[in-house]
């Protein structure tokens, strides 16, 4: 077997290995069609029963009820920043959104673009270090929809629990921590994510939301960005990324291999408690970045006492074959980003690597 990294990238992040096989093993010669299944027709029937595959294996994990539907577009979570507000946030109306950090304010920036936005809720004075309370909040009359971020990926923030927010659409950027933990999808009006996180490549990005959410886009923006032509068309409405979708239902067949939600939600749990402890445990040379309450089970960012020391550990985990440990630009320190498919033996391997380091350096 090839050898490989101890994974901790952010995005694109790591794959499971059995996907990755599975993936090799018919890349040349598709169910015995003599095409890869990137070398075919996205409206024949093989390619089509991949992409409906795809479809129910995600309603099915996630315990969809009725009523629910998915859909592959392209772009990424960013360009649903700009498609939530041009297909919603119509003349009258206000769209909510909770300030969590990086990725909540570029959806910010994009809805400003497009017509009027409030901050519901903002843990800015905390530096987005914790995830502000939802239990009080003041939903105006004529809100199109309340965004929630409910993984900040850089930062390192989780919601562990999500408002109620009446009639008004509860809309939530799952990038970071989709299929990542049980979740009663009935609290969901609309759940976007780009793949590269959880769901396997970058190229697709998957939106889930209640059907009648679909149906009506405003008929002035253009063809493409209107949640109405992918729903009608069942995303086909042009060649959508046929590769992509073929191997997030590739991982979604891992997770129900995996127990599904939950058996899947325990494991991380694992890894992260695992990870956290190590650092809790530490007398102060590793530090959680984090208010404990709010700490991701995904993204775990911590610090050392100086860049310094810190460019050393990052130096000499790549030494070791740790891959992805520096912390985002934006923010620096560490992070380290432990998704569904990071084992528990590589997450093992780092809290060793960070003991041994501490007992040379402390
Ligand atoms: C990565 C990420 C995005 C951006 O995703 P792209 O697919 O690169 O557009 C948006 N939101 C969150 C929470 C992310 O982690």
């Amino acid at each position: 077997m090839n050898k490989r990294a101890f994974n901790f990238n952010a995005g694109p992040a790591a794959i499971p290995l059995e996907v990755l096989e599975r993936a090799q093993a018919e890349f040349v010669d598709f169910q015995g069609t003599g095409m890869s299944i990137m070398e075919m027709s996205h409206r024949g029937a093989v390619y089509e029963s991949v992409h409906d595959e795809a479809q129910k294996r995600l309603l099915g994990l996630l315990g969809a009820p009725v009523g629910y539907k998915v859909l592959f577009l392209t772009g990424g979570a960013s360009t649903q920043f700009a498609m939530l507000p041009l297909n919603f946030l119509t003349e009258g109306k206000t769209a909510g959104y909770v300030r969590t950090g990086s990725w909540s304010d570029k959806a910010i920036a994009e809805a400003r673009l497009i017509g009027e936005t409030y901050i519901a809720a903002s843990s800015e004075d905390d530096k987005f270090m914790s995830v502000p309370d939802l239990h009080q909040l003041q939903i105006p009359e004529n809100a199109a929809y309340l965004h929630v971020t409910s993984n900040e990926t850089i930062e390192g923030t989780q919601f562990k629990e999500f408002p109620d927010t009446g009639s008004t659409p509860l809309i939530v950027d799952m990038s970071s921590d989709i299929l990542s933990r049980s979740l009663d999808v009935n609290r969901f009006d609309l759940i976007y994510a780009g793949a590269q996180k959880n769901l396997g490549p970058s190229g697709v990005t998957v939106v889930i939301a209640r059907e009648e959410l679909l149906q009506n886009s405003p008929k002035h923006i253009p063809t493409v960005l209107r949640y109405d032509t992918h729903f009608k068309n069942n995303s086909l409405y042009n060649t959508p990324p046929a590769f992509s979708i073929y191997m997030v239902n590739q991982v979604l067949k891992w997770i129900e291999e995996q127990g599904g939600l939950t058996g899947i939600e325990a494991l991380n749990v694992k890894k992260a408690d695992l990870l956290y402890q190590a650092i809790d445990q530490s007398s102060g040379f590793f530090r959680g970045c984090v208010a404990e309450s709010s700490r991701s089970n995904m993204n775990v960012t911590f610090r050392l006492s100086s860049e310094d020391i810190e460019k050393k550990f990052i130096k000499e985990s790549e030494q070791e074959g740790f891959v992805g440990l520096k912390g985002h630009r934006s923010v620096g320190g560490l992070r380290a980003s432990i998704y569904n498919a990071v084992p528990y033996d590589t997450v093992k391997a780092l809290v060793d690597f960070m003991a041994e380091f501490q007992r040379k350096n402390g």
